[in-house]
């Protein structure tokens, strides 16, 4: 962030300094105690589970130049200057819009049902070949990450790419009131998050709020494939482009060669086409990577330079990882699961296990509602369809892949139902053999990382 006086802090965040400290700047922000670094800072957040302000009292907040409080505390260290505000996540946003404003670059701003931490890692590893990029930093994604994330921008920064999550109408909304996105992109509308927006056309309006913040200037970028978002092109008044692999598309992809190491293909754009190879599995990525190509044109790249930023392309873990053990290869998809991005996971376990015994262990998918049970299902036909020999089920909700599979067909004794993880890794122990391809995913409730660490030993 801009180094600021706390004078100017108080002002912007509407807050009472009650104490002063030692130290009048500070240039970055901080919400944990365990990562603070002196001279910062400190916001006293409350979480359901927690509030900040008590580790304030107990003094972990000590090497702070400032805190941002929402209640008079009793004890706080001198040399430490205390603000205090209403409510604390408020101030924090205010800053966060306050900080963004001061810096006039390009931010592009990625939203959408799946792919939006790949979509914006990409992207940032694209402008990174021209431009110092501020990016979102894992998947801080939400009402207290993004202001984060735009905390954390300053004068050396020359563009931005800002990952935004809702969970129902409105989030959007404001988070794009904070990030003031010159650009953006939907990734895709899938059914994440279908118990609280109730329908598909529904989470199609929450993400298209952020369309409505695109001016006349900036662009949008849509995922081409899915006729939602094709309706949503009319909410801004920005220039839209789509992308896929469908040959109408604005920026689109052919010659599609996957491969375990990652994909190899010619993309095509109104400025020319280029050979592109990206280090990254799953023919999903291949569109996430259409997103960032667009942004790079957008903001003026050269082809040639979108290739190199696409050949440097490292994912936030747990993301169609790739590890190879002792002959076996894991998919490591487990960060989290939904019936799209599980469909996507078996196309990618077709792909690589090419002429090899393929193996899906899928725990429980949550936040679907009414459509758990069917959609727990239609995964059970997709790896079925796509041509899964054995099928693992860890959970409760999981046992209805395994009814999916056994409907469409997929042999009864070769899908393993289960509980319990560490009966789901004994499974795995006894069937596994050299050469096979095992994916793992689930939600991130499930912890399916353990069934990987156990595959890894
Ligand atoms: P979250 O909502 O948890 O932040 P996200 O939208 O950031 O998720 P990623 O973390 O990029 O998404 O990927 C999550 C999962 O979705 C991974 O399993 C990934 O392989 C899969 N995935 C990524 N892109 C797509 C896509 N375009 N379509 C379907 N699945 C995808
Ligand atoms: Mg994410």
């Amino acid at each position: 962030m801009k180094t600021m006086s706390l004078d100017e802090i108080a002002g912007v965040i509407g807050a009472r300094q009650v104490q002063k400290g030692s130290v009048n700047e500070v240039s970055s922000v901080c919400t944990d105690t365990r990562r603070l670094k002196p001279g910062e800072l400190f916001f006293a957040l409350k979480g359901e589970n927690y509030d900040a302000n008590d580790f304030v009292e107990q003094g972990k907040a000590k090497q702070a130049a400032a805190v941002v409080v929402s209640r008079v505390l009793s004890a706080v260290n001198s040399g430490t200057a205390v603000l205090q505000v209403q409510d604390s996540l408020k101030a924090l946003q205010a800053l966060a819009r306050y900080n963004r404003q001061l810096f006039n670059i390009p931010v592009i701003g990625v939203t959408g049902s799946n792919g939006k931490t790949s979509t914006k890692d990409m992207i940032a590893s694209v402008l990174g070949v021209r431009y110092k990029t501020l990016k979102t930093s894992g998947n801080y994604n939400n009402e207290i990450g993004l202001p984060l994330t735009l905390l954390s921008m300053d004068s050396s920064h020359q563009t931005a790419v800002v990952e935004m999550a809702m969970r129902g109408r409105g989030e959007i909304d404001f988070l794009c009131q904070l990030a003031r996105p010159t650009g953006a992109v939907i990734t895709c509308i899938g059914e994440a998050h279908l118990e609280l927006l109730g329908s598909r056309e529904n989470i199609a309006a929450a993400k298209g709020e952020m369309l409505q913040h695109i001016g006349p200037q900036g662009f949008a970028l849509l995922s081409g494939n899915s006729s939602l978002t094709r309706q949503l092109a009319g909410l801004t008044a920005g220039k839209v482009l789509f992308y896929g692999t469908e040959p109408q598309l604005d920026i689109r992809a052919c010659d599609i060669q996957t491969g375990s190491n990652g994909s190899k293909f010619t993309v095509i754009t109104s400025r020319g086409q280029e050979d592109i190879f990206l280090p990254i599995p799953g023919r999903h990525n291949i569109i996430n990577s259409l997103a960032a190509v667009g942004v790079g044109l957008e903001l003026g790249l050269s082809l040639p330079e979108i290739k190199a930023g696409l050949a440097e392309v490292v994912l936030t873990g747990m993301r169609m990882e790739i590890i190879k053990i002792n002959g076996i290869t894991v998919i490591n998809d487990v960060y989290n699961a939904n019936p799209d991005s599980s469909k996507a996971a078996l196309t990618t376990l077709a792909d690589l296990g090419h002429n090899r015994r393929k193996i899906a262990v899928l725990g429980s998918m949550f936040e679907l509602g009414c459509r758990a049970v069917e959609g727990h299902r239609e995964v059970g036909r997709a790896a079925f369809a796509a041509g899964t020999e054995y099928l693992v089920t860890v959970g409760e909700l999981a046992r209805q892949i395994a009814v999916g599979a056994k409907n469409a067909g997929m042999p009864a004794d070769r899908i393993f139902v289960y509980e319990d993880k560490q009966r789901a890794c004994d499974c795995l122990g006894e069937l596994c053999k050299k050469e096979d391809v095992i994916l793992v995913k689930g939600s991130r409730g499930m912890h399916m990382e353990e069934v990987v660490s156990y595959l890894a030993q």
